[in-house]
């Protein structure tokens, strides 16, 4: 299929044509057309698919006839990040060059002044995140009434991060005579109640189940004593000489211990989370696209879905608490058909992570020894990961890989991604439950 039947307009095709896009991708293929038809959507896919263009394309085309009004946007898409919000309104900026649509970007830690005089003038397009948007609503800067267009983007991300009485709320003030878009990569059952409530005979596309990896990321696995995980990491960072990376971390309070750990051995390295300061990550995420900060040390939070091209590797200090986050952290390499290589390091008190990760992407991650001097850790319990693997089949220097199994999938006693969170919610609250984005209103 081509863009051109489709059924978009010139402008907007041509928009696609200069963004060098050739054929639609699937969800492209899938949604555009439903959502031309100005129908609700439920859109099972994850970010990397395609699918902001897949809503933003029509979206334009929709909004191209009409005019603003004083504080009341024509359309809405919530997003669960800053970053995220601002990736969108790029999108936005980009397709929609050759028609005159304005928009305005709503989201925390920048001047509300600003963001009212934009609203003032009138808006076509809102894209915003749940928090800010409830505040400017409470001050009466804003109103929801002439919204014909709603998008609800990474919904299952706004669910991890307790934006769902937000989402709730915002939709409630929105007149019920709307075309409704929701987005989620994956559909744990509070949103599936989201969508039965909100929207309306709702076609469902899909791409691509949610928890497979992209097959041209070439994973390792290495087990390894918490106290050597600095020591594993300058190891790697020597041996496999990234051109950049993403280093993933479950504790917000260990990012900044771990960027200047490379910042003293003189590498370009940033912390990114979300109790940074909004122009210190805006900053920070410029740098590391443009190339001046190789290492972003960064939570899941800050990094979700960020879109940029050619990151070499992917660092996973801590296993993820989630499994879906592993999917979305390796994702972050190997884009655009380029391969990329990603790194987790586990220790022993990560097993039940692992194991969960291997149950989702339905293989084992491939172990490699690394030589660097690791403390030696011993396998005494029966049943349980070896980390030193004896007769572990060699590879090629310097890392020595050994191939298990992948565990058995276990119908009943698979986690749900949902239920996997909700294990670990603990570790989240004695960290700060990372809503550094905004703040879910039943929070503040
Ligand atoms: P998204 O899933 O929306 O984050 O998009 C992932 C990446 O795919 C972005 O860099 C887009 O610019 C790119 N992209 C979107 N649609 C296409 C397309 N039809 N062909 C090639 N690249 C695309």
């Amino acid at each position: 299929m081509k863009f051109e039947d489709l059924g978009l307009s010139p402008e907007t095709l041509r928009a696609v044509t200069e963004k060098g896009y050739v054929t639609p991708t699937p969800i492209q293929e899938k949604a555009i057309p439903i959502i031309m038809m100005a129908r609700d959507i439920v859109g099972l896919a994850q970010t990397g698919t395609g699918k902001t263009a897949g809503f933003t394309l029509p979206m334009i085309d929709a909004l191209a006839g009409g005019r603003a009004r004083m504080r009341m946007p024509r359309s809405l898409v919530l997003e669960p990040t800053r970053e995220l919000a601002a990736q969108v309104a790029e999108n936005f900026k980009d397709y929609g060059k050759y028609h005159k649509l304005s928009m305005a970007l709503l989201v925390g830690g920048e001047s509300m002044g600003d963001q009212t005089k934009l609203l003032d003038k009138g808006v076509d397009v809102l894209i915003a995140t749940p928090g800010r948007l409830l505040d400017l609503f409470a001050r009466g800067s804003i109103l929801l009434n002439d919204i014909k267009i709603l998008v609800i983007d990474e919904a299952d991300r706004m669910l991890d991060m307790g934006f769902i009485p937000d989402i709730e709320k915002i939709v409630s003030l929105i007149p019920p005579n709307r075309q409704t878009l929701l987005f989620s990569a994956t559909m744990p059952p509070e949103i599936k109640r989201l969508t039965d409530k909100f929207l309306t005979n709702p076609k469902e596309v899909s791409v691509a189940a949610a928890a497979t990896t992209a097959t041209n990321v070439e994973q390792h696995l290495v087990h390894l004593h918490p106290k050597d995980k600095k020591k594993a990491l300058g190891h790697l960072i020597k041996t496999e000489n990234p051109k950049n990376a993403f280093i993933f971390l479950n504790r917000k309070r260990d990012i900044g211990d771990v960027a200047s750990f490379l910042q003293k051995q003189g590498y370009d390295a940033a912390p990114l989370h979300g109790d940074l300061v909004q122009s210190k990550r805006t900053e920070t995420l410029q740098g590391f696209r443009e190339g001046k900060i190789k290492y972003l040390v960064c939570s899941d939070v800050a990094a979700r879905g960020l879109d940029i091209s050619g990151v070499s590797h992917v660092f996973n200090y801590d296993v993820p608490m989630s499994p879906d986050d592993y999917v979305h952290r390796i994702g972050r390499t190997g884009r655009a058909g380029q391969s990329g290589r990603a790194w987790m390091f586990a220790t022993k008190m990560d097993e039940k992570f692992l194991a969960n990760v291997e149950r989702t992407i339905k293989k084992a991650v491939p172990v490699v020894e690394l030589d660097f001097g690791a403390t030696p850790v011993k396998d005494d319990s029966e049943g349980k990961i070896s980390f030193k693997r004896e007769g572990a089949p060699k590879r090629h220097e310097p890392h020595k890989r050994a191939e298990r199994p992948a565990p058995t999938p276990k119908a009943e006693s698979k986690p749900s991604s949902h239920a996997g969170r909700e294990a670990n919610k603990e570790e989240e609250i004695v960290d700060g439950p990372g809503f550094g984005d905004d703040i879910p209103s039943f929070l503040r």
